[in-house]
């Protein structure tokens, strides 16, 4: 078989796969089934303080979700108030330092409040790339960065507009917004929370979380944009995707 008739078959698959992983979770959706369980907890030492940290699994995809919960979880949730981040993984930030968005800032600021707050959790869901999964977040990424030289800069459009992650998902014919808190909402749940203080800037988490039956107060977060191109992807952010970004926070 030729290489690229093996590639074209694979891709086939991959698509069913991904066709099959969506019909999956809205079956689950409907039939009210968990779609979450528990499959280990540890405590945690961390740079933040001690934590209760938890692994689930994902029967709508597979994956594998992580919560952090400061202090005993045994004695520390708070079933009403919670302070809570729900974060999707971003591992070129998160493990690489990348310096083209603020998923790391927002869930080291997350974790810092969490420790002020001596209370909270973080719901870390692996969903990267706006949900669309890694390859096609760094497809998109290819659209948006490129070398000058030594150094990588942002891509721009005909007009000389920057190319966002969020304009080259579109381009790619990818949704800018994949993600789904369904995950999240059945950890909340399965912890007895009814209530959280949610550190968001995003509207739709905010709804998602309350049409699960989740009651949410939500309370920003913010960063200090570590240059141009998180600024454009802020501003990216509060266009397309409707996120309460203030000026203040594109300073
Ligand atoms: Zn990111």
């Amino acid at each position: 078989m030729k290489q690229s008739e093996l590639s074209k078959i694979l891709d086939q698959r991959w698509e069913e796969l991904w066709k099959f992983s969506e019909e999956r979770e809205r079956i689950l959706q409907k039939s009210h089934s968990k779609i979450i369980k528990l499959l280990a907890s540890t405590p945690l030492p961390t740079e933040y303080g001690d934590f209760t940290y938890m692994v689930f699994g994902d029967y709508a995809t597979g994956e594998f979700h992580n919560a952090v919960i400061y202090g005993n979880a045994k004695k520390s949730i708070k079933k009403n108030g919670m302070l809570v981040r729900v974060h999707s993984s971003c591992g070129t930030s998160e493990l690489f330092h990348a310096m083209n968005c603020e998923c790391r800032e927002e869930l080291d600021e997350a974790m810092k409040r969490i420790r002020k707050n001596k209370s909270g959790m973080i719901i870390y869901l692996n969903q990267e790339g706006a949900g669309n999964g890694i390859a096609p977040k760094i497809k998109a990424y290819s659209k948006s960065l490129v070398w000058k030289g030594n150094k990588v800069v942002e891509a721009k459009d005909k007009n000389g507009k920057p190319i966002t992650a969020y304009e080259a998902y579109k381009m790619l014919g990818y949704k800018q917004e994949n993600r789904s808190l369904l995950a999240a909402a059945e950890i909340i749940k399965f912890l007895g929370i009814k209530s959280v203080r949610l550190m968001t800037n995003n509207p739709k988490k905010i709804d998602e979380l309350r049409k699960y039956g989740i009651k949410v107060e939500p309370e920003g977060i913010h960063i200090k944009p570590n240059g141009d191109i998180v600024k454009n992807s802020l501003k990216a952010k509060a266009k397309i995707l409707g996120h309460n970004i203030t000026s203040k926070d594109l300073k």
